[in-house]
C-alpha cells in the first residue's frame, strides 16, 4: 500500500471465515464489550449470544483477568518453554489436570484449538509408535465433525468444503456417520433418544482395516461450530467401548465443551466417559489471550518417559507453548470460574435456557431446536434455491436488533456467557424469533 491508509479503510484486512465483500459493505464493528455486551462502532449494546467465538465464558473485561495479564506483562513478559520454564506454566498444567477426569493429569500446552487437535493426533501415532506398535497409523473422524483448521484437523474433521478446496488431506482416515436425525430426533430436548447404535460405525472401521492399523478415534462429545449436533444417548459410552476392545486411542475435542459450557469443567464429566486425551481451547483463559491445551492419561505420559535414551521424548511444540501472559489469564481465568462459582450457574441456569429456547417451536422458519447445557441452535427452513441465506439474514437482522448470535448454514447457534441473567436469555430467544417475523 504506496499512500497512508484512511483509518476506516477495510481493504486490506482479509477476514477469516467471512463474507468479506459483504461485510465491507455493510460492516459490523465491535469496539467495546462488557459484561455480556459489546459496543458497537455505532454506539449500541450489543447481548453477546455468543460469548464471542464460545470463549468468553466468564464474561468480558473480567477485572481479575486483566489485571493478572497486566500484572504478569510487567513481571515476565515472554520466556521459552523448550529446555527452560517458569512457574505459572506449570502451576496452570496442574489447575487445568484437576479440571479434567482423574487420571488425565498431563498437559501440553498450545495457542489454539486447531493446534491442540494436531497436536493430540501427533501424540496419538508417536504413543503407539513408542510402544511397538507402529503399524497403527490410521485415523478415525466423523462426518460434520470440526476439528479446527491445521491439516490434521481438516482431514479428520468432516466438513465437504474442506475436502473441495483443499486437497486429498492425510491419507489414511476414515469417517464415522454423523449423528444428526432430523427424522427421528427434531425437537428433542438434551440428548437426542434415537442413534446410539452409530457409535457401532467404529467396529465396521476396525473390521475393514484390522484394529492394528487404527491408532485413535476423534469426535466431538457435542458438535458445536457444525450446527450443535449432540451425541444420541449412549453413543459416547460405547465409543469407549469399543476402543477399549481394541485399543484404539479414543480422544474428545473439547475445544467448546470444556470450561463450564455444559455446567461442568468437561464434556467428559457430563457424559461420565473418560476418554484418553482431551483437546482443549478457547475458555481456557476466557478466551482473552490465544491458548489451546491437550490433556492426556497418565498412562500416554508415562510411556513417553520411558524413552530414557531420548533426548527430547516428544519432538513437538509451539514457540507460545505455555506463554507466560496466557499461563498468567488462565490461572486467573479459572480463578474466576470457581470463586464465582460459573459451572454450576450455567447448570442452574440450563433448564431455564432449555424452555426458552424450546418455547420458540412453532415460530416461522424453525424447523428444529437443540440444546444441552447453555448452549442452543435454531435450524431455520433453508429457502429454496439458496441455502444459507435465511440463516445469514436473520444474523444481520438480529445485530441490528442488539443480538450476536453465531451462524452456520440455515443453522443460529446460541452460547451466551455463563453470566447471562433470565431476563438476557429471554431477550435474546426473543429478538431472534421477532427477526425470523420479518425474513423472507
Ligand atoms: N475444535 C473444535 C471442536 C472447535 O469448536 C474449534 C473452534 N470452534 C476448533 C477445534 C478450532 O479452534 P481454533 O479456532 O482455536 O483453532
Amino acid at each position: 500500500m504506496s499512500s497512508e491508509p484512511a483509518p476506516n479503510d477495510l481493504s486490506s484486512f482479509w477476514m477469516p471465515f467471512t463474507a468479506n465483500q459483504a461485510f465491507k459493505k455493510d460492516p459490523r464493528m465491535l469496539v467495546a464489550a462488557e459484561g455480556v455486551h459489546y459496543k458497537s462502532q455505532d454506539g449500541r449494546d450489543i447481548l453477546d449470544g455468543t460469548a464471542g467465538l464460545w470463549c468468553v465464558n466468564a464474561g468480558h473485561k473480567n477485572p481479575r483477568i486483566s489485571e493478572a495479564i497486566k500484572a504478569q506483562v510487567d513481571e515476565l513478559d515472554y520466556a521459552p518453554t523448550f529446555q527452560f520454564g517458569h512457574p505459572k506454566a506449570f502451576e496452570l498444567a496442574n489447575r487445568v489436570a484437576g479440571l479434567f477426569p482423574d487420571g488425565l493429569d498431563h498437559v501440553f500446552f498450545t495457542n489454539s484449538g486447531s493446534e491442540s487437535v494436531d497436536t493430540a493426533l501427533k501424540i496419538a501415532l508417536a504413543y503407539h509408535r513408542g510402544r511397538g506398535q507402529g503399524s497403527r497409523t490410521r485415523l478415525i473422524g466423523r462426518e460434520r465433525g470440526y476439528h479446527g483448521t491445521g491439516f490434521g484437523g481438516i482431514s479428520v474433521g468432516g466438513i465437504v468444503k474442506n475436502r473441495m478446496y483443499f486437497g486429498s488431506l492425510l491419507s489414511g482416515v476414515d469417517h464415522l456417520r454423523h449423528t444428526h436425525d432430523p427424522e427421528r430426533n427434531s425437537f428433542t430436548r438434551g440428548c437426542p433418544v434415537y442413534g446410539g447404535e452409530l457409535a457401532e460405525d467404529l467396529e465396521r472401521l476396525v473390521g475393514l482395516h484390522d484394529a492394528s492399523t487404527i491408532a485413535a478415534v476423534i469426535v466431538e462429545p457435542m458438535a458445536g461450530s457444525t450446527g450443535v449436533l449432540l451425541p444420541p444417548l449412549g453413543y459416547l459410552r460405547r465409543l469407549r467401548e469399543i476402543c477399549d476392545r481394541h485399543g484404539i486411542l479414543l480422544i474428545f475435542d473439547e475445544v467448546i465443551t470444556a470450561f463450564g459450557r455444559l455446567g461442568t469443567a468437561s464434556a467428559s464429566k457430563y457424559f461420565d466417559v473418560k476418554p484418553d486425551i482431551i483437546t482443549c481451547a478457547k475458555g481456557i483463559t476466557n478466551g482473552v489471550i490465544p491458548m489451546g491445551a491437550v490433556v492426556v492419561t497418565n498412562n500416554i505420559y508415562e510411556s513417553f518417559m520411558d524413552h530414557a535414551d531420548a533426548p527430547i521424548e516428544f519432538f513437538h511444540g509451539y514457540t507460545y507453548s505455555g506463554h507466560p501472559i496466557a499461563a498468567a489469564a488462565g490461572l486467573a481465568t479459572l480463578d474466576v470460574y470457581r470463586e464465582d462459582g460459573l459451572f454450576e450457574r450455567a447448570a442452574d441456569l440450563a433448564p431455564y435456557f432449555e424452555d426458552t429456547v424450546h418455547a420458540l417451536k412453532g415460530r416461522r422458519h424453525i424447523r428444529d431446536i437443540r440444546n444441552l447445557g447453555l448452549v442452543g441452535a435454531l435450524e431455520l427452513e433453508p429457502r429454496p434455491g439458496a441455502p444459507g441465506a435465511r440463516g445469514f439474514e436473520t444474523m444481520v437482522k438480529a445485530y441490528q436488533k442488539g443480538v450476536m448470535v453465531r451462524v452456520t448454514g440455515d443453522i443460529l447457534a446460541f452460547s451466551p456467557p455463563l453470566i447471562i441473567e433470565r431476563g438476557q436469555i429471554d431477550q435474546m430467544f426473543e429478538t431472534v424469533a421477532a427477526c425470523l417475523d420479518d425474513v423472507e
